[in-house]
């Protein structure tokens, strides 16, 4: 039985075809449906030029004219319909601004990247697979549709999207394929950073980013990207194994960029070059500063712990600090981390006894925390001014602050607000601020 989404679909090719134009259901949804996955929207290619699909539906939407797509909008869905065309001249290793509008789908369909992209499906559900897709997803093969180096060349970002969907449908390259890639991967030189970083995001979120990563690795690609990353530095030594099992992409990226090795500093760099938001890399961020945090603490002075019950309270004390400087969620990720492959941590600095406390007692540690930001102590910057005879505002203020909160986090200080005023005046005094 056919889900309303796609009998919309069918809706559409019917129409056009009752117009006298050929239209046929193309690309993703195509090779979803022959793989019985579930399909994500359903596009279609027709002989109809762009005006003539914009006159034939009452509810559209000129997504891309210039590329020939009008969007045709049925209830609740949408549908991508899009002329036959051939993509001219490519310039500079990317797809082309302009395109040519055509007559012939297998013209259409041999623009296309790889064999399971090119096949298309007519209105009564006859497959039209001029390139012999369907036998290579049966036989595990994952192949560009004609010559591998020319559609490397024509458009660098095809390497990639190469390397996501053998890695997302567990399909083999096929060997032409893959030496194309492999010669061909320095043009990825000429892909905007945010292109490589989408694809590179749809590895990560997939099915099996270790398998892409693996892929990355052994094509030298990621060494070639327009700006320099960091992350070219993986080697098969330092894979994310478990990586699948994370549920959220911070903690993901987070595994990656620490698997490698990377500094909370260099994890920034990369993100920005990469085109990360910024509260994407402000989250990554803290999770690994939170992480070296604990490391180097449990690096000084390390004799004085070696027991059981002082190595627990020195991580309880760390732990807590960490959740006050970079946040409790910086250490969620991190525990999710630990949680999905408990020995990384060895391989990374901390032992496999102070990774198992941070374990069982993590999530403890978090939720004890009676406070964990400014806005929760029971003073404010203008309530101790207002105490502080003669005193001017100043850097001070932010400083006794932090004090307080961390005094209070660690329940060494209830949160009252009188009590909260004279440890100011004490650590005011003391420190001589
Ligand atoms: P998914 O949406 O799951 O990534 P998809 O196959 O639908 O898979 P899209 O990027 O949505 O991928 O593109 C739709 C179709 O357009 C593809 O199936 C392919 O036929 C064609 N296509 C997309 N990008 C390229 C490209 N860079 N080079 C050649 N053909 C492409
Ligand atoms: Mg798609």
């Amino acid at each position: 039985m056919k889900g309303i989404m796609e009998q919309g679909a069918y809706t559409v090719l019917t129409k056009l075809q009752k117009q006298g134009y050929e239209a046929y259901l193309v690309g993703g949804c195509v090779r979803d449906k022959q793989l019985h996955r579930p399909v994500k929207d359903y596009d279609i290619a027709t002989s109809a030029k762009p005006e003539q699909v914009l006159d034939l539906f009452e509810r559209t939407i000129p997504t891309g004219l210039q590329h020939g797509t009008v969007t045709v909008v049925l209830g609740a869905h949408h549908y991508e319909v899009t002329t036959f065309r051939k993509e001219a001249a490519y310039e500079q290793f990317r797809r082309p601004a302009e395109v040519q509008f055509i007559d012939s789908l297998h013209e259409d369909l041999q623009r296309r990247d790889f064999t399971m992209n090119a096949m298309a499906l007519d209105q009564h559900g006859n497959l039209i697979d001029p390139f012999g897709g369907l036998a290579d997803m049966e036989h595990g093969l994952l192949r560009c549709v004609g010559d591998a180096s020319e559609r490397f060349t024509e458009d660098a970002l095809r390497m990639l999207r190469c390397i996501r969907f053998s890695a997302e449908y567990g399909l083999e390259v096929e060997a032409a394929t893959w030496k194309a890639l492999c010669e061909h991967s320095l043009l990825l030189k000429h892909i905007a950073m945010e292109r490589v970083r989408m694809e590179l995001e749809r590895m990560i979120a997939g099915a099996d980013p270790v398998k892409a990563l693996g892929l990355l690795v052994s094509s030298g690609i990621l060494r070639e990207t327009k700006q320099a990353l960091k992350l070219a530095q993986l080697n098969p030594q330092h894979m994310p194994a478990a990586i699948h099992l994370l549920l959220e992409s911070d903690a993901r990226w987070t595994y990656l960029f620490l698997s490698i090795g990377l500094n909370a500093a260099e994890i920034e760099a990369d993100m920005r070059v990469l085109t990360f938001s910024v509260d994407q890399i402000k989250r990554v961020y803290k999770a690994a500063a939170a992480f070296y945090m604990l490391r180097e603490g449990l690096l000084l002075n390390q004799d004085e712990y070696v027991q059981e019950p002082a190595l627990e309270k020195k991580l309880e004390h760390l732990w807590k600090l960490g959740a006050l400087t970079y946040g409790k969620a910086a250490w969620l990720t991190i525990y999710n981390i630990l949680a999905v492959e408990p020995r990384w941590m060895e391989s990374h600095g901390i032992t496999v006894e102070a990774g198992s406390i941070v374990l069982s007692r993590g999530k403890e540690w978090l939720d004890a925390l009676i406070v964990d930001s400014l806005k929760q102590l029971q003073v404010g910057g203008k309530e101790l001014l207002a105490h502080m005879n003669n005193k001017s505002p100043g850097p001070w203020v932010t400083e006794v602050l932090n004090h307080l909160l961390q005094e209070t986090a660690l329940g060494r200080l209830p949160n009252e607000t009188c009590l909260l005023i004279a440890e100011a005046e004490q650590f005011v005094k003391y420190h001589n601020l």
